[in-house]
């Protein structure tokens, strides 16, 4: 039951096969068995208050496709039952007075919340080991990091813990630990979805979606979690889309660009050769390779490194001791008080950031550092917006590598930087970007998932999906499980 898809438990509630309550039963018992510390909140008479809720609306006869089908949520998502730390000190004991639109429209869908999901500190990491909770471990190889920040998400749908979890991906978040755990996410177009109730971490990057099994299970959810929203100031307004709509459209003459910079040093020999083999199978499916160049590629980590920290920067100070959660004891004064709360609230990476964007802000700093990195930006995007003219999709690795062992880059923060070379560039342009799992290669002690990206142009999510789908009906590296 654990292994199937959205739209398979989906038949089975609605034909009453299985209830909503015996599906969060057995999920939330898998969850109490797990050693890998992808959950940070269960409270299992909350989510089974939820399960009999969506019980009684099948009962009625009023089930969406999604009624009853559990789900769990980044703890970047602040939730009304659940504790939302961020996996922060700052938040550790922190419960909102309401819920993210994201929760709040899954919830209004039916669907039955299972807990929150561990993930770097506010989303700075590419490992899950900034968490102050602890690491997450990765399924396939429990000395293995599960990538990050939404790293307890995609451990969880690897797992089989959850069937489908939220993410979000300011840099590669929700895409990178997809591909380090072997399963399917996507990265909307920024504004596609609200980033009401998401914490913030840097404004013009940050966008929420979904990782579970499969494209078409992402194309249900997205349906779900996507709309415009008064709350957030840049949310899109478009009209309600079924991203399902396209999942069955054969692919023949799509074109496929092959970016030649994601192809050079740095890239694991074995992970190029999965890649290309992907890339040979959609061949078959129909599609045409077309070579294409992004040359701000490189460019893309200095940029991102100098932008993010400084919206983080501003976005953590709310973090005083006096508005949210943790208050630092034994202080003298006001003063005092915001030294120990920051100092003893914020991790390490949080702490090295708020100090980057404080700096590239600093009048004297802001031209030479912040001004420039916007610039980049915009030649970033001009880049897309040349390839989108000679291509629908573009295609490449999602990271370097697979997973690499818990610790080995823990002390080296611009190692983890690196390895952000292929995501970063879809949140800088604001693109919709995804993961699907596309083959194995031996790591240190375990086969490990490789992910391919997919890029699409601007609210072309839909496609995406479709291209994703396609090569998940030829291929079955999505459907295969870790060993518990
Ligand atoms: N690894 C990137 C960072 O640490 C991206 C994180 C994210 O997308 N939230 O900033």
């Amino acid at each position: 039951m654990h292994t199937k898809t959205l739209s398979e438990l989906s038949s089975l509630l609605q034909s009453r096969q299985i209830s909503a309550t015996e599906l969060a039963r057995l999920f939330l018992d898998r969850i109490h068995q797990s050693d890998l510390n992808a959950f940070l909140h269960v409270d299992d008479t909350l989510t089974l208050q939820q399960a009999r809720a969506a019980d009684e609306k099948i009962a009625k006869g009023e089930a969406g496709k999604l009624t009853g089908i559990p789900i769990a949520h980044k703890d970047i998502f602040v939730t009304t039952g659940w504790r939302s730390t961020a996996a922060s000190k700052m938040l550790a004991n922190y419960t909102s007075p309401f819920d993210a639109t994201v929760v709040e429209k899954l919830r209004e869908a039916g669907m039955v919340t299972l807990g929150k999901l561990n993930c770097d500190e506010f989303a700075m990491g590419s490992s899950n080991e900034n968490s102050c909770f602890g690491p997450v471990k990765n399924p396939w190889d429990k000395t293995a990091v599960p990538g990050g920040s939404s790293g307890g998400s995609a451990a969880a749908v690897a797992a089989r813990l959850a069937p489908a979890a939220t993410g979000t991906d300011t840099g590669g978040s929700i895409r990178q630990p997809s591909s380090l755990c072997g399963v399917t996410g996507i990265k909307p177009t920024y504004g596609r979805v609200s980033r009401y109730g998401m914490i913030a971490y840097a404004s013009s990057l940050d966008q929420g979606g979904p990782i579970a099994k499969t494209a078409e299970d992402c194309a249900l959810l997205l349906t779900a979690m996507s709309g415009f929203d008064q709350r957030d100031s840049t949310s899109i307004e478009k009209e309600p889309e079924d991203f399902a709509r396209n999942l069955d459209k054969p692919l023949s003459g799509i074109k496929i660009g092959v970016p030649r910079e994601y192809f050079g040093e740095g890239l694991d020999a074995d992970v190029e050769k999965a890649i290309r083999q992907a890339l040979a199978d959609y061949e078959k499916l129909g599609a045409v390779l077309v070579d294409i160049s992004l040359p701000n590629t490189a460019m893309c980590i200095p940029a991102y490194y100098v932008i993010a920290p400084a919206e983080a920067s501003s976005n953590l100070s709310r973090f005083d001791g006096v508005r949210y959660g943790f208050r630092a004891g034994n202080h003298t004064d006001l003063q005092d008080m915001y030294r120990k709360t920051r100092t003893e609230g914020f991790g390490e990476e949080v702490k090295r950031r708020i100090m980057m964007g404080t700096y590239v802000l600093s009048h004297g700093y802001y031209d030479a550092y912040y001004i420039h990195a916007q610039k980049i930006r915009r030649l970033i995007a001009g880049d897309f917006r040349q390839a989108f003219s000679q291509c629908d999709v573009i295609m490449g690795p999602v990271s370097p590598t697979v997973a690499w062992p818990i610790g080995e880059k823990a002390d080296d923060p611009v190692a983890n930087y690196l390895g952000d070379i292929y995501t970063l560039s879809t949140n800088l342009a604001g693109l919709p970007g995804m993961s699907i799992p596309c083959g194995f290669v031996q790591g240190n002690s375990a086969p490990l998932p490789v992910g391919l990206q997919l890029t699409g142009n601007y609210f072309d999510e839909a496609r995406l999906l479709n291209i994703a789908h396609q090569y998940q009906q030829a291929t079955d590296w999505h459907q295969r499980t870790p060993g518990q």
